[in-house]
């Protein structure tokens, strides 16, 4: 009989790919899914004798590399959670996390090994494993050397790799069981860790696999960190539902991105709008890097229309939108692979697309009344990609999740024929003499001016009208912005009251590692003037 899709795990994804397939590329290096179920049974063998087990966490804090995908699946193999990090994090960010999560195994890069120690408290050292990401070939210019004399002899991991294939462990999940402990990527406050079961995992992974037509002969180029849930989900657990390969390439770095293109020929593509633009600015990229995309996607922040339009005439390509977030395990929300995406005549919003299958998604006022075509409110969505709630946060679960519907605190509305449109961030809204502000539709508009890269609009304190409109940009290079006609061509296209009262001009705009602008660094940095 076939399996009901809602009973498998993760790890029943990963085998049910073909053995002998690519399951990634690494620079010059590809391992197949036997690879890679060879090298996780061995540290699964370690797990195992170290009784890390059913429910116990295990820190992945590693970049885009081949070790990240072999830890993910021998947490797996043992039936514990992958908790993934952020490798940028020091002692301290690590030390906050690790209390909240509490890991009973570490992986780490080499570069990582005394951050870790220093903030792993109670972890048994022999738990603690690192690697360097020259164990599997890496090219000069993306190379990460460990400080002399802070990493003991050679990589602990790599001794595990090349130790005795040790059994199997037995099976020991359910679909209801954690499978990834995810931290949201922290453009607001504290960290809370969204716990996604492997239900969530592998009923997103499939919808996924179908939407974007993935199948074993797609490559999945790597353009978002694994560590985050678009990297993680749709580039990891959708390779494994389609058992397609994937391109990693340590981090995202626009030149080698486009040598992969050539080299690799990826078919797929998800990533954040930023990653597009970064790629624009290469001068030598042409619509040959583009070529070999069946898809390209881009989701997770605002994106511009002129941004689209501009990458298009550039390379011949649309970039198609997408929305989702951490608590929804990546995307809820996707634009169709043909026709055209609608703009919101008035706002200038470009659609984020119609809820995926299985996904239902309403528009509700502040009483929690859901809303008609056409009416702003907080976008509110219930499916199989909820998650189960923040670990050890009952209070902030409750917040956000009632009867299986989770509330996004993005302002959005939908259409006549179903399409959705984010509006912004509740939280982000500026309050300009009293008038409600939206600062994706002051981006956008500044987007279109001629030889601006990036730009984030913010609030700033004001003591007589509440709040002013204050806007960061930067030049695509070789460019001088002048900010006084861009003033001007704000207050031709938007209500004065919606105009930037102050243009600042920065080398570069302050992102997370999955590209995100981060509005609150840029406002905090105005507050503490
Ligand atoms: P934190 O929750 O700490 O702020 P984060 O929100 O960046 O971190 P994610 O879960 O990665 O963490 O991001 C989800 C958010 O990204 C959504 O709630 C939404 O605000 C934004 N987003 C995602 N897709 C789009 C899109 N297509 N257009 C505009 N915003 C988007």
């Amino acid at each position: 009989a076939a399996l009901d899709p809602g009973e498998l795990t993760a790890l029943d994804l990963f085998r049910a790919a073909s053995r002998g397939a690519p399951a990634l590329y690494y620079f010059d290096m590809t391992q197949t899914y036997a690879d890679i179920d060879r090298f996780s049974d061995r540290l699964a063998g370690v797990f195992a004798q170290k009784s890390v087990g059913r429910g116990d966490r295990v820190a992945v804090i590693l970049q885009n590399v081949p070790q990240f995908v072999i830890v993910s699946v021998a947490a797996w193999k043992v039936g514990a959670i992958v908790v993934s990090l952020n490798p940028m994090y020091r002692t301290p960010e690590l030390r906050k996390l690790f209390k909240d999560c509490e890991p009973k195994a570490v992986i780490c890069h080499d570069d990582q090994w005394h951050n870790v120690f220093a903030a792993a408290g109670s972890v048994d050292p022999e738990l603690v494993f690192w690697t360097s990401a020259r164990e599997f070939q890496q090219r000069n210019d993306v190379r990460v050397l460990p400080e002399p004399g802070t990493v003991p002899e050679a990589s602990a991991l790599a001794k595990v790799f090349a130790g005795d294939a040790s059994a199997p462990p037995a099976p020991v999940m359910a679909s209801d069981d954690t499978a990834l402990l995810l931290y949201t990527s922290g453009t607001t406050g504290m960290p809370k860790g969204a716990m996604l079961t492997h239900r969530n995992l592998v009923a997103t992974a499939l919808t996924c696999r179908d939407h974007f037509e993935l199948s074993s002969k797609s490559r999945i180029f790597g353009v978002a960190p694994l560590f985050h849930i678009t990297g993680f989900e749709i580039q990891m657990v959708g390779a494994f539902a389609a058992g397609a390969a994937m391109v990693l390439t340590y981090r995202f770095q626009p030149q080698v991105a486009l040598d992969a293109f050539i080299e690799w020929r990826p078919t797929f593509i998800v990533g954040a709008i930023t990653a597009f633009i970064a790629l624009m600015n290469q001068a030598d990229a042409t619509s040959r890097h583009f070529e070999s995309f069946a898809h390209i996607y881009s989701g997770g922040a605002p994106i511009a229309p002129s941004v689209i339009d501009a990458f298009a005439r550039r390379f011949g390509r649309e970039i198609r939108s997408s929305y989702g977030m951490t608590e929804l395990t990546s995307a809820s929300h996707l634009a169709p692979n043909e026709g055209r995406i609608p703009v919101d005549s008035e706002s200038g919003a470009l659609s984020i697309g119609r809820p995926t299958p299985g996904v239902d998604a309403i528009v509700v006022d502040d009483e929690r009344r859901p809303r008609g075509p056409g009416e702003h409110g907080e976008v509110v969505v219930r499916g199989p990609g909820v998650m189960a709630g923040y670990w050890r946060k009952p209070t902030e679960t409750d917040e956000v999740l009632t009867n299986g519907w989770l509330h996004s605190g993005d302002i959005g509305f939908f259409d006549e024929s179903g399409w959705f449109y984010l509006v912004d961030r509740k939280k982000d809204m500026i309050s300009a003499s009293g008038f409600k502000v939206w600062p994706r539709e002051v981006e956008d508009v500044i987007y279109s001016f001629p030889g601006v890269r990036e730009v984030a609009v913010v609030g700033a304190a004001d003591p007589y009208r509440g709040e002013t409109v204050v806007a960061f940009v930067s030049a695509q290079p070789g460019i001088v912005i002048d900010v006084v006609v861009l003033s001007r061509f704000c207050r031709e296209r938007l209500a004065a009251y919606k105009c930037p009262a102050d243009i600042r001009v920065l080398d570069d705009l302050p992102k997370t590692e999955s590209g995100k602008i981060t509005r609150n660094t840029l406002r905090d940095g105005l507050r503490s003037r």
